[in-house]
């Protein structure tokens, strides 16, 4: 699991499974989940989930990084899938915004732009939502894990 700019609401929807996640945790060995069990173990990986969009230099490789050392991507959530909230930005200066936001915005480090994972690196899937429904968010891993294509509607989603 992996967070770029976002508000970790996504990766809470996999720790609202609860009962379902147990069952899961017996299947999978979960290499790399800092939200959860601060686990981190080095790639490569089977299947990454990716939460967040991309809104720094820094992230952009980090992406190229997790993209390379996965066998499978998805992207879930409307900040990883479209460029969230924050890519409000996109539609004016960023700087107008920093200005606002930040007493010194001389500190602050960012890109122009708000985007989604996949105009930087290619994505198997993507799950929308904001945040992302917990059960089509298990049927999704339970479909990669098991080696089948996830069974989802094709449209977007808002959840409660
Ligand atoms: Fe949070 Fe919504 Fe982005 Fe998910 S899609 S990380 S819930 S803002």
């Amino acid at each position: 699991m992996w967070k770029f700019a976002s508000c970790d609401g996504c990766q809470l929807s996999i720790l609202d499974l609860e009962d379902e996640l147990l069952a899961l945790a017996s299947e999978i060995e979960i290499a790399y989940f800092l939200e959860a069990t601060q686990t981190a173990s080095d790639g490569p990986y089977d299947l990454s989930l990716v939460e967040g969009s991309i809104t720094t230099a820094q992230d952009l490789e980090r992406i190229k990084t997790v993209r390379r050392q996965s066998k499978a991507l998805v992207t879930i959530g409307a900040c990883a899938t479209s460029g969230g909230i924050q890519a409000l930005r996109n539609f004016r200066d960023v700087n107008d915004f920093l200005a606002v936001v930040y007493a010194d915005p001389g500190y602050i480090d960012t890109l122009a732009t708000s985007t989604p994972i996949a105009d930087h690196v290619a994505v198997d899937f993507e799950l929308r939502g904001c945040p992302v429904n917990k059960y089509q968010l298990l049927e999704v891993v339970t479909a990669f894990v098991f080696g089948r294509k996830p069974m989802i509607a094709a449209h977007s989603v808002c959840m409660e």
